[in-house]
């Protein structure tokens, strides 16, 4: 079969150069014709925009007394509406010719390139990303949308010829489960909010989309796009709402025949426990969920480099990525000189207004976050454990802003559950301790991203061998995984695969059918 990832003839999304003065203007108008916009969602059944009587007011995390919009969350009763709907209209879009749902995925990421602006805004205010982040955001959703229409064209335009050996002709074929549930994170609200529904589309599937609470507004925008792209109003519909709610009402329906779920470890298990409790056939699940990622750095490793991929792998995105480094696993040697480093790199961060292009870290997601993250911090600080801290401008007040900190820790089991923020823990080790360090990676469970930095090949080889990580990054920083060329996921408690991204992920949303015909 041809590679239908690496050709050359494949191109993600260009993005901006922001270095270019013309370039980063023109963004920038682009960006501020929304600085008024106050936007509204609902539940989209068929299309329709329908109101709930539960309306939220969306405020933005860098701050809460800035109106963003308002949603009107899903009642279980929208939900089963939706669920009918989606169900009567699976047997014809499965039968949809690929070549027709993979064009509407192109226009798609057309459509998304054009309204860049929008939702760039909608990212910084809504989810509190940087500008850098929002830019890079788009281009990921761009890519998935682009990615997964070829990869659907690859694997469902033809069948696959099988041997005859009676002289009987044998094909596979792929095509769609039936009902896919979606259900999305608030730290990638665009990109895997639409890299999940689509890879489910393109694959044959209706879609019922349950984004984030947190971030249901550009969920909306998303969605009102794809329908613009052409996406039947029947095939995919929005239902923002409580995770108690909207998955309590669809996740034990028979009718669901598939659920992709991006969220924490513990809500990976109760939807999977319901599923497993519930009456009918078993659904596909496919679950993303946390990590507790460790950087391992030897002895020889360039102490700037590792403190420059260090600083970017446990702060950007104000450390709210699954791929973020959590513990980072010194060799004793060199440990005091990459501590130093680390302190002073941090006071060249910025921490602020997410729509400062000069800001480096914004505000967490919401209050209950940021309160977490400070009860844990405080915690650690009063067990001796505090390493260095940023101080925060006083502009952060109004917003919910965790500062940047380092911690330090005696082994990883102490690790307890993912502190999903600015948080990162240095673990210091002597050379003959090594596989010691490398055993308790292995047994926090998780298995997500890696990072190793070494000058020996032979140290790097062995350590990517023994931990078990679904990517791992030698010498270079760990997030940013890019469509297509760093397909991303993880394993044990980090989830189910396949990654994003790449070769298998459109497959899992399909089912396979043989045909054999009696010649
Ligand atoms: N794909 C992202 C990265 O490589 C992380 C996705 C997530 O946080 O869920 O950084």
């Amino acid at each position: 079969l041809p590679n239908a990832i690496y050709g050359p003839e494949r191109m993600n999304s260009r993005g901006h150069n922001l270095m270019i003065d013309a370039e980063r203007s023109a963004l920038m108008s682009k960006i501020s014709e929304f600085d008024n916009t106050l936007w509204r969602a609902y539940p989209l059944l068929a299309g329709k925009p329908e109101a709930s009587g539960q309306t939220m007011e969306v405020k933005s995390p860098y701050d809460q007394s800035l109106a963003v919009g308002q949603v009107d969350f899903a009642t279980a009763e929208q939900c089963r509406k939706a669920l009918e709907i989606a169900d009567s209209s699976f047997t014809e879009w499965y039968q949809t010719p690929v070549s027709q749902r993979a064009a509407v995925l192109e226009r798609m990421a057309d459509l998304l390139e054009d309204n860049e602006g929008e939702l760039i805004a909608l990212c910084t205010r809504e989810a509190g990303k940087t500008l850098q982040d929002g830019i890079d955001e788009v281009r990921e959703a761009v890519d998935f949308c682009r990615f997964y229409a070829r990869e659907a064209r690859h694997h469902f335009t033809s069948s696959i010829k099988l041997p005859g050996p009676t002289g009987e002709s044998n094909e596979l074929y792929y095509e769609g489960r039936g009902v896919f549930l979606c259900i999305s994170p608030w730290n990638f609200p665009l990109a895997i909010f639409l890299g999940q529904i689509a890879a489910a589309l393109v694959a044959g599937n209706t879609v019922l989309a349950k984004p984030a609470e947190t971030t249901s507004l550009i969920a909306a925008r998303a969605v009102e796009l794809f329908y613009q792209a052409g996406m039947p109003a029947k095939v995919l519909q929005l239902l923002p709402g409580e995770g108690r709610v909207v998955g309590g009402a669809l996740v034990p329906d028979p009718r669901i025949s598939g659920i992709a779920f991006t969220g924490s470890t513990e809500t990976a298990r109760v939807i999977n426990r319901q599923l497993a409790d519930r009456e009918g056939p078993i659904a596909t699940f496919i679950a993303e969920t946390g990590g507790q990622n460790a950087m391992v750095v030897d002895s020889t490793a360039l102490p700037e480099q590792v403190v420059t991929d260090v600083i970017h792998s446990a702060f950007a995105s104000a450390g709210q990525r699954c791929s973020a480094l959590r513990v980072l696993c010194v060799q004793d040697d060199i440990g005091d000189r990459v501590v130093e480093l680390i302190k002073g790199a941090m006071e060249e961060l910025r921490v602020g207004n997410p729509e400062d292009l000069s800001t480096d870290v914004g505000p967490v997601i919401d209050a209950k976050a940021r309160d977490g993250l400070l009860a844990y911090v405080a915690k650690q600080t009063q067990a001796g454990k505090l390493i260095h801290q940023m101080t925060l401008p006083e502009a952060c007040a109004s917003g919910t802003f965790v500062p940047p900190t380092v911690l330090s820790i005696g082994s990883i089991a102490e690790l307890g559950r993912e502190q999903f923020g600015p948080v990162l823990h240095v673990l210091r080790y002597k050379a003959k301790e090594l596989d010691t360090v490398l055993d308790a990676i292995n047994g926090t469970g998780y298995g997500l991203t890696l990072g190793v930095h070494t000058r020996n090949e032979a140290t790097a080889a062995y350590i990517e061998k023994r931990v078990r990580v679904g990517n791992c990054y030698i010498n270079r920083n760990q997030i940013g995984a890019v469509v297509g060329v760093q397909p991303f996921g993880g394993r044990g408690l980090s989830g189910t695969g396949p990654k994003a991204g790449g070769p298998n992920y459109v497959l899992r949303f399909a089912t396979e059918r043989t045909r054999t015909i009696n010649t």
